[in-house]
């Protein structure tokens, strides 16, 4: 077999701790979606009608990833730096236009994580119809905790979210409150993707997102899943 000439070495694959396991998850893609829970629709000013809305998704590149428990810069071009505390579906298998009831079949396990935000960016794109990328789509902005096999676990449907911030509760919901739940998700989702292993889905946030400042730590809680941190250090 000829071995490939870079011009360069190209950047590490990146990839999760699992619990229990030495391998490590290679991440493929990340996806996220938008305005999952009820109240923080209606917080960022456009509630869910879910009889006539369908999901939708944003990606951010597998290069952002950071693993919890990680130190980042406060991040470029924002002076509104936003958590987002939400549950990673992990994706173990292969699936295009996968029913509701074989849906999953597809899950590998999951993992506590943080859709981090450059809200002010966002909402200007948003509000002038244009793509989110540089809010949501930046460096170290997907921060995930290890993977949990789904084993025993299952579809989850039920289960306490919540976030700290230097140990303040700033958001706290349940599973049960996703307004498109994970079957849903990754039904939808597969009628625009191949989903593939590797792949992972940033379920939502409930409510109560708000900024971070240097200094601050970040703790989010996922029952039956794990914890995810984060800390914030200066400015670049
Ligand atoms: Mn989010």
């Amino acid at each position: 077999m000829t071995q490939t000439n870079y011009l360069w070495t190209p950047p590490l694959l990146s990839s999760l701790p699992v619990r229990g396991i030495v391998a490590r998850f290679p991440i493929n893609r990340i996806f996220c979606v938008g305005r999952n829970y009820h109240a923080h629709a209606v917080e960022m000013g456009r509630p869910v009608d879910k009889s006539t809305a369908r999901p939708f998704y944003f990606t951010k590149s597998p290069s952002t990833l950071v693993e919890s428990g990680a130190t980042v810069p406060y991040p470029a071009g924002t002076s509104n730096y936003h958590f987002e505390m939400e549950l990673v579906v992990a994706i173990g298998a292969s699936g295009f236009r996968v029913s509701e009831a074989d849906a999953p079949r597809l899950i590998y396990g999951y993992a506590a994580g943080l859709d981090m935000t450059r809200r002010d960016l966002q909402l200007v794109a948003r509000d002038q119809g244009r793509p989110w990328d540089l809010g949501k789509d930046f460096e170290k902005s997907a921060v995930c905790a290890e993977i949990v096999p789904v084993g025993d676990l299952g579809v989850l449907s039920s289960g306490a979210i919540k976030l700290q911030v230097n140990g303040e509760t700033k958001q706290t919901s349940d599973l049960s409150q996703l307004i498109w739940n994970i079957p849903e998700l990754l039904a939808d989702l597969s009628q625009f993707y191949h989903l593939e292993p590797g792949d992972l889905i940033y379920t939502g946030t409930p409510e109560g997102v708000g900024a971070v400042k240097s200094g601050d730590t970040i703790t989010g809680h996922v029952d039956k899943v794990g914890d995810v941190s984060l800390t914030i250090g200066p400015a670049e």
